[in-house]
């Protein structure tokens, strides 16, 4: 499949499509805005100068350079690079090997023993390569110790990264400068980390039952002074509500003693609410999941300002529940889309994350913005999510399926 994705020299090149949707113009989109009608050109031509977007016109009008090479992608609509906003690539050795439909902690307790597996950098490379022939531009994904090797293998692709240093549990005792609050075994990682993998780096955490509250508060208190996003799992199956609120039921039962200190105590609220009263909620916030989710959570996620990734496949797969789309949309949560990892969900690929979510009934107008310019908005990067003069020139076919509902519009 034909994509934008591949770094061009600074040769001008132009492709063809039946239907360009660029979001010139656009910023993230929340509420109504989410389902505002697209503007499309037909017959449209995108042109790029190197590695930018330098214009998006009509056929009609387009008049090529001398030599110019213009490439035809024929009857397809084609939009902004796709966001793919949480990903785990280095688990991609692990696919097949954990159970699937059973809830999240029979898939917690399949996964655990096979975590200390080596990493395995042909099956990071074989995966950035699928997401790159999707179409997808930037993915933000979380890391352990395969850091610098997600990042070279996604930065040869032409795959734009946001990540996520992930930290996990509840020893302290490594955390000694708050104001610097990397998990230690990033430590070398950065110092070897050229400049351009090091500025889209972030500290995160993994969630609130398994990362120390003084740790999320640090990560996300740097994360806001550096201007990179703070990610954290958040609301994603009944059991993790139910660890935190009442300090019982099989999560804790997994984890007392091994990940949990013995001196644990429940917090007493549910996921969003407990991380609302941590200060971890607000703009420059990128949850992910966000299933496990009242009327009241959700007002809380829209009201601070926190952007919402949607894993729905992934959902599916462990068998948590759905999220709450509509609910979230209609509040005015920034909603974007993620596959999470090939533990959870059969491929990478963005854009069924969509075609699930449209099977529910979501509007393509919102899905388009969800997959383009509000998952650039929720990783922070401007320079992606629209089609227009100046920003990278990165796009994406939309899903075969939709093309005759764009002729019915
Ligand atoms: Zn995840």
């Amino acid at each position: 499949m034909p994509t934008g994705n591949a770094q061009q020299s600074l040769r001008r090149m132009a492709w063809r499509a039946r239907r360009v949707i660029s979001l010139a113009g656009e910023g993230p989109a929340r509420g109504k805005e989410l389902f505002r009608p697209l503007r499309s050109l037909d017959d449209a031509v995108i042109v790029a100068c190197g590695d930018r977007v330098e214009r998006v016109e009509r056929h009609a009008v387009f008049r090529p350079d001398a030599g110019m090479e213009v490439r035809d992608l024929g009857a397809v609509t084609v939009v902004p690079g796709l966001i793919n906003a949480h990903t785990h690539l280095q688990l991609s050795h692990l696919a097949g090997e954990t159970v699937w439909g059973k809830g999240f902690v029979p898939w917690l307790r399949s996964l655990i023993p096979r975590l200390s597996l080596p990493l395995r950098p042909e099956a990071v490379a074989t995966a950035v390569r699928r997401i790159v022939d999707t179409g997808t531009a930037l993915v933000g994904d979380y890391t352990g110790q395969g850091v610098l090797t997600v990042g070279d293998l996604a930065r040869e692709a032409g795959l734009e990264c946001t990540l996520f240093c992930e930290w996990f549990g509840f020893d302290t005792s490594a955390f000694t400068r708050r104001d610097d609050p990397w998990p230690a075994r990033y430590g070398a990682l950065m110092r070897d980390a050229p400049e351009s993998l090091r500025r889209h780096m972030a500290p995160a955490g993994h969630a609130l039952y398994s990362t120390h509250a003084d740790i999320l508060r640090a990560a996300h208190a740097w994360c806001a002074s550096h201007d990179r996003p703070f990610s954290l799992h958040l609301a994603e199956f009944p059991e993790e509500t139910e660890a935190l609120v009442s300090g019982r039921g099989a999560l804790v039962e997994l984890y007392a003693g091994v990940v949990l200190p013995n001196n644990w105590k429940a917090p007493g609220l549910p996921p969003v609410p407990l991380a609302e009263a941590l200060g971890l909620l607000g703009p420059g916030t990128l949850a992910v999941h966000c299933v496990q989710c009242s009327g009241h959570d959700i007002r809380l996620l829209a009201q601070s300002g926190t952007a919402v990734c949607l894993c729905p496949r992934s959902n599916a797969a462990l068998a948590v529940g759905a999220p709450p789309v509509s609910a979230l949309a209609e509040a005015g949560v920034l909603l974007c889309l993620g596959t999470d990892g090939l533990t959870s969900n059969t491929d990478l690929d963005v854009r069924q994350e969509a075609i699930a979510l449209r099977e529910q009934g979501a509007p393509l107008e919102a899905l388009v913005r969800m997959l383009t310019v509000n998952g650039a908005a929720a990783l922070g990067r401007g320079n992606l999510g629209t089609l227009e003069p100046g920003k990278l020139n990165r796009w994406a076919v939309l899903p075969e399926a939709w093309e005759e509902s764009w002729e019915r519009k």
